[in-house]
């Protein structure tokens, strides 16, 4: 039987994906569409980004469902086709490991507002929406999922208990962080610092605690948080920072960290004990190309000691 994901990456650290939405875009996808809903209407283009990762080194691989969930789906009006844009999500990934051993990582990214008193959500509708993800994903074969880019405790604690109770094999609670105007440390948008976010994954039932995606958050801050998770909790760690800082370009985000850049921090992040590895906005196949020589490398020179 296949490992379950957490005892997997406690053995050996694991590479995960690049981004998804940068390469949606390159792909066609227009700012502010629905890139979830091409799991069912351009599944081949979703697929092809998703084999360049497998083909890359990829081992685990995010489905692409992180706007996947009602709330999110309901602003381009795709609330009934929750089940089916989360079960293709699975699918695809599935299918681009073609036939290898690879993790499907279920994503449920952030509902996308506030809730009461600040916004115009209740808790109930929030936990509904995951819940009905989570159930989503798990039911469609998932090995993990993630609930990611999370800045507050509310918000996580909810897709955390979603994927609890949906039965998930593994919950991976990932958070982002930015970095603070003065440059001396980082926090999350809502004020939460990596020591209590580490704490209050493990005291919830997360089996994996991690960051990703951020303001300022390169793979040398990525690395400082992985220490800073170390001070409080053995779970394993994952790190998945984005490729430099988004700059505006003829109406176009771009991102301009290259592979040479990135990989420079890769053994560090992994020197400091983090268990999986991977990449957010900007990142490409060619990012984690590269990600994977480097930490062959470093995996074979480890056994040589
Ligand atoms: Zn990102």
């Amino acid at each position: 039987m296949k490992k379950l994901f957490q005892d997997a990456i406690r053995e050996r650290p694991m590479l995960a994906d690049g981004a998804m939405g940068t390469q949606l875009m390159l792909a066609g996808l227009e700012q502010g569409n629905c890139g979830e809903e091409w799991n069912l209407t351009h599944p081949e283009k979703v697929l092809a980004i998703q084999r360049g990762y497998a083909r890359a080194g990829s081992e685990c691989i995010l489905t692409n469902t992180f706007g996947g969930s009602r709330i999110m789906l309901n602003r381009h009006s795709k609330a009934d086709e929750v089940i089916e844009i989360n079960k293709a999500g699975v699918q695809l990934v599935r299918a681009a490991f073609n036939g290898r051993d690879g993790y499907v990582i279920g994503d449920i990214g952030p509902f996308g507002g506030l809730m009461e008193p600040y916004g115009d959500f209740t808790e109930s509708q929030v936990r509904g929406a995951f819940e009905e993800q989570a159930a989503a994903l798990v039911a469609a074969g998932a090995d993990a999922i993630i609930i990611e880019t999370q800045t507050s405790f509310e918000e996580l604690l909810l897709g955390i208990r979603a994927a609890r109770d949906a039965g998930a094999p593994c919950v991976i609670g990932s958070m982002a962080y930015d970095v603070t105007l003065d440059g001396s440390t980082f926090r999350t948008m809502m004020g939460v610092d990596p020591e209590r976010a580490a704490e209050f994954m493990e005291e919830h039932g997360a089996h994996v605690v991690g960051l990703n995606c951020g303001t300022g958050m390169d793979m040398e801050r990525a690395r400082e948080a992985v220490e800073r998770y170390k001070t409080v909790t053995r779970l394993p760690l994952m790190a998945a920072p984005n490729a430099g800082q988004p700059r505006l370009v003829n109406q176009k985000i771009v991102y301009d960290q290259t592979p040479e850049d990135m990989v420079k921090g890769l053994v560090p992040l992994l020197e400091a004990g983090a268990n999986v590895v991977g990449a957010c906005c900007g990142s490409t196949p060619e990012h984690i190309r590269v990600f994977r020589k480097a930490m062959d490398e470093y995996l074979a020179s480890r056994e040589l000691k």
